[in-house]
């Protein structure tokens, strides 16, 4: 018994001092990143539910079924397990040690049981999965290219030691009458049968030897999580429970720099904007990195990846990672004197570029940076939590508004949107050439909204001078006045919401262009307001509330989708075609809007509607977004040709979206197919509402008149 405590502490003590060295210095580490920005921490009761949920309930994890099932059992093994290895502290102190009050009880020793046979089971299940998605064949396409293969295995190793282990002493324990359960604990007794022959005397040394090789093994592997990826097993709590709330979609935030937004007109000397090295990160964003699994969810699903590009967000998020580490040192030595004492490898990491070529030595290369469409697919699929496009975009920021730059392409568009206020320069004379020909007029506000108006109808960019874009401003416009829904239009005194500057991180410009129109609507009185467009949609919804604009934002699927619900507007005629339905980004997965455009496909007749195989918060991207939509793609296939063949492999005679962007990418794609003659000449892409619309007037012309 003595040996057994003596060693026993030993390794004990030895383990805590490693690991808590460890621990120590990536606290420090996360201490030398910036303030985040308020509210992390606020809403306890919100934030707990999510970790139960998220962490406990393993809710995202669990949309994978498979591989979600068995990472459920592994969790909750931890969790459970956690009893036999006091058990087993108690054991060095206390041969027959149990539990105080639930400790012999039979349920506790089959739960604990149960655990360790699902956790074998689980770990079988990994490792068949690690096998079938072996990057070594499986290439760019396994979502584990790029991991850490060799620390996974031994993870999944230790784990199996530790089950091994428990089984030996606990079966031994049996057999010496030291076993704290008189029933219930089946696999233990089936273990104990197995060691039975050997005889007491034996049985008494593989009760110490198991008891001590259960924690040796334990305590190893604690060294091992928090010296490798699987630091998660801490982190992973404590990043979801301080994540943006109710995800990292939707609204960018601020540029922010010592915890406060930056004030653009008036900023303070030592003000950051956007994150040019690792310490600009915050800490929330050191524990983002930390916690990455590289279990490669974000990247199988993401879409600069899957069409070449060299952006995988897993890989950019263990870059920073590793960056971080390496830098550690340097950034955690205490003077001048320390940090030119380090070794030169720490301070030519130190020197490293967080932007730039591999020949500059950059963490992060500037075609993975200005890749990333922030469709958002990764933060939706990441499991603990962790906000790509937040770091991307702060990175972006950076680069644009202190470097300067950026590609080239978009340097027009950034020019066009100060000059002119939109991306194509075409200037607030032309906002209103889409209303030419409709059988009616559309009121432009003047000064003061009119008391009877409902709803501002938001045109945007795009719906006003884009003509494909156009075709379903005009569309929109007969179905509301068709509905006798009173609306009113800005015309010149729109302009552009800013979205794709602010995307690109031009923060300058989007508020500039954000204070501008919240002026506009302000002085306008506008409460209600309707878009077409899901990027001014997320904008205006989302974003001019942090400059004081505050609205009732619908997009127009909602809106006609209630009218057809109120029978204000009764699709009657048959379109009888074979449709499917594109998720634009910002209007999916990023403002949780997917069941009003389907009840419009739903209700007109004739319409015989096929998703998708990614559809809804799995949708593709189309492209276009993340101001990707006026750079050059030059690296890899084209993200539109993917998606249009996704499209076009439903044996849609229709393609439908609900946002300009998506349908010029879409449009761009088809006619591409078309000229390669993979498409048939009469398949068309259109905005839902003009299919609409030909059902309520039965015109035969999908467009409607007003397109003719
Ligand atoms: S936002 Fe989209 S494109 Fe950007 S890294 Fe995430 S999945 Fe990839
Ligand atoms: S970022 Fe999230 S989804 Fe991507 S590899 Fe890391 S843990 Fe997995």
């Amino acid at each position: 018994m003595t040996a057994r405590l003596v060693l026993g502490l030993a390794i004990t003590v030895a383990a805590f001092v490693v690991a808590g060295r460890r621990v120590f210095m990536l606290y420090r580490l996360a201490r030398a990143g910036q303030p985040a920005e308020p509210g992390r921490t606020a809403d306890v009761g919100t934030r707990l539910w999510t970790v139960a949920t998220e962490v406990f309930g393993q809710r995202k994890l669990l949309k994978w079924t498979v591989p979600g099932a068995a990472h459920f059992a592994v969790f909750w093994g931890f969790v459970i397990l956690g009893a036999t290895i006091v058990e087993g502290f108690g054991a060095l102190f206390q041969r027959d040690f149990h539990l105080p009050l639930i400790g012999t009880q039979a349920w506790l020793g089959f739960l604990e049981d149960l655990f360790i046979v699902a956790v074998l089971a689980g770990l079988v299940v990994f490792a068949v999965i690690r096998l079938m998605q072996n990057p070594r064949r499986e290439g760019r396409r396994s979502r584990f290219f790029g991991s850490h293969l060799g620390p996974a295995w031994l993870v999944l190793f230790m784990i199996f030691n530790v089950m091994w282990t428990l089984l030996l002493y606990r079966g031994a324990q049996i057999n010496t009458g030291n076993f704290p359960f008189p029933h219930g604990a089946f696999a233990s007794q089936a273990a104990a049968r197995v060691l039975a022959p050997l005889g007491k005397t034996a049985n008494n040394v593989l009760e110490t030897v198991g008891i001590l090789l259960a924690l040796g093994v334990v305590l190893t592997f604690l060294v091992i999580v928090v010296y490798s990826k699987h630091l998660h097993i801490f982190l992973a709590p404590l990043n979801v429970a301080t994540s943006r709330r109710p995800h990292a979609l939707g609204p960018l935030l601020p540029v922010y720099s010592g915890g406060k937004p930056v004030d653009f007109e008036d900023p303070d000397e030592d003000d950051k904007f956007g994150r040019g090295a690792i310490e600009d990160f915050t800490w929330k964003g050191m524990l983002d990195f930390g916690t990455c699994t590289e279990c490669g969810r974000c990247q199988s699903q993401c879409p600069a990846w899957n069409t070449g590009k060299p952006l995988s967000p897993k890989l950019l998020i263990m870059g920073l990672r590793d960056h971080a580490l390496a830098k550690a040192p340097y950034l955690l030595a205490g003077s001048d004197d320390e940090r030119a004492a380090l070794p030169e490898a720490v301070r030519a990491e130190a020197d490293r570029p967080l932007v730039g070529d591999a020949e500059a030595g950059g963490v992060i290369d500037p075609d993975v940076l200005w890749s990333c469409v922030t469709c958002g697919a990764c933060v939706e699929q990441c499991p603990v939590d962790i906000e790509h496009v937040d770091h991307v975009v702060d990175m972006r920021r950076y680069q644009v508004l202190i470097e300067s730059a950026f590609p080239k392409e978009a340097g027009t568009m950034l020019r066009n949107l100060e000059r002119a206020g939109d991306p194509w320069g075409r200037g607030a004379r032309a906002r209103l050439e889409w209303t030419a020909g409709l059988p009616f007029e559309v009121p432009v506000v003047d000064g003061e909204l009119p008391a009877d108006v409902e709803y501002l109808f938001w045109v945007g960019c795009a719906g006003a001078l884009d003509d494909r874009a156009k075709r379903t401003t005009r569309a929109v416009a007969e179905l509301l006045h068709e509905a006798g829904v009173r609306y009113a239009v800005l015309g010149s005194g729109e302009t552009c919401t800013g979205d794709p500057a602010r995307r690109i991180g031009q923060e300058f410009l989007f508020q500039e262009l954000a204070k501008q129109n919240v002026e506009t609507l302000n002085t306008a009185g506008a409460k209600k307001i309707v878009v077409t467009c899901a990027h001014c949609f997320n904008a205006i919804a989302n974003e001019y509330p942090q400059l004081g604009g505050h609205y009732e934002v619908v997009h127009h699927t909602q809106l006609l989708s209630r009218l057809v619900a109120e029978r204000r507007l009764v699709p009657v005629h048959p379109v009888d075609a074979a449709v499917t339905y594109h998720d634009p980004c910002y209007l999916g997965r990023h403002n949780r809007v997917f069941s009003p455009p389907r009840e419009i496909l739903g209700s007109v007749p004739g319409v015989r509607l096929t998703e998708m195989p990614r559809n809804r918060e799995t949708s593709f991207c189309c492209g276009a977004g993340g101001a990707r939509m006026w750079m050059e793609e030059s690296i890899g296939t084209r993200i539109n040709e993917t998606r249009t063949d996704e499209a076009l492999g439903t044996g849609a005679e229709v393609v439908t979206a609900a946002c300009p962007y998506c349908i010029v990418m879409l449009t761009d794609g088809l006619n591409t197919r078309k000229q390669q003659g993979a498409a048939a000449e009469e398949i068309e892409v259109t905005d839902l509402s003009a299919l609409l619309l030909r059902s309520v007037r039965g015109t035969g012309d999908p467009d409607g008149p007003a397109s003719a």
